[in-house]
């Protein structure tokens, strides 16, 4: 095999990478030494028990949490390295989220909320509407977040997040406040628009057979690594 075949092109990083949060004895170690890299385009599926660090590994390679100790990389380039003007340029044109609940701005339309985080990360031209017809809600640009269902929010927040043209995005138990059938297309919406656009997928549950989705699929324990590879 040549080098080029084995050699894993490095997205998103971190190395040795602690997270505390408090102080002395209110001191909680949500990630330990852990090591990872996600490759342009991968499927990878952050699975553990509530606690294990899931959230906080999201935050840390989408540079919202600081390392305690150890280094966070974006493209190559350790976070802590780029000014916070920098940073915030790296996350905006580079990283989306999808958090559990839709988290839309509620005075802002559907069409809004697409075309505002469009406008916000630089993405230069992106039609709001195709990116909605995308997900099915053609029919409710217009409406706000109260009059969305849940399943339909989500679908929102995976519009918004496209429209960021992001390479990576993070998605933390997108289907948690959802029922079952719910979650389950906004899943197959998840891995169809992976499939289409490319863009490497971070996502974290709890769920098994959520996290069996996804090609790779890393386990933690208590802010540790325990096993990273294909779901059995
Ligand atoms: P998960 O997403 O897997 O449930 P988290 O990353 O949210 O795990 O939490 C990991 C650990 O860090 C837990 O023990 C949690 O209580 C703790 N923790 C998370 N966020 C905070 C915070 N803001 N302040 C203090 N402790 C926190
Ligand atoms: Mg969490």
């Amino acid at each position: 095999m040549s080098v080029l075949s084995t050699r894993r092109a490095e997205l998103a990083a971190v190395r040795e990478l602690t997270v505390a949060y408090g102080r002395s004895s209110a001191r909680v170690e949500a990630l330990r030494d852990v090591t990872l890299a996600i490759a342009p385009g991968e499927s990878v599926a952050l699975w553990g028990r509530s606690g294990s660090g899931k959230t906080t590994l999201l935050h840390a390679l989408g540079g919202l949490v600081a390392p305690s100790s150890g280094e966070v990389r974006w493209l190559g380039d350790s976070l802590s390295s780029l000014d916070v003007a920098a940073r915030g340029r790296a996350r905006a044109a580079g990283i989306a989220y999808v958090f559990q609940g839709a988290n839309l701005l509620p005075h802002f339309t559907a069409y809004e909320n697409v075309a505002f985080a469009a406008h916000h990360a630089g993405a230069g031209e992106v039609h709001p509407r195709e990116l909605l017809a995308l997900v099915g809600l053609e029919a409710k640009l217009d409406f706000l977040p109260s009059e969305l269902s849940g399943g339909e929010a989500q679908r929102v927040a995976i519009a918004r997040a496209l429209a960021q043209r992001a390479e990576l995005l993070l998605c933390d138990e997108p289907t948690g406040h959802l029922d079952s059938d719910t979650g389950t297309r906004v899943l197959d919406l998840i891995e169809r628009l992976h499939e289409a656009y490319g863009f490497a997928l971070v996502l974290a549950t709890h769920d098994a057979d959520v996290a069996a989705r996804c090609a790779r699929l890393i386990e933690l324990h208590d802010g540790r690594i325990v096993s990273d590879g294909r779901p059995a």
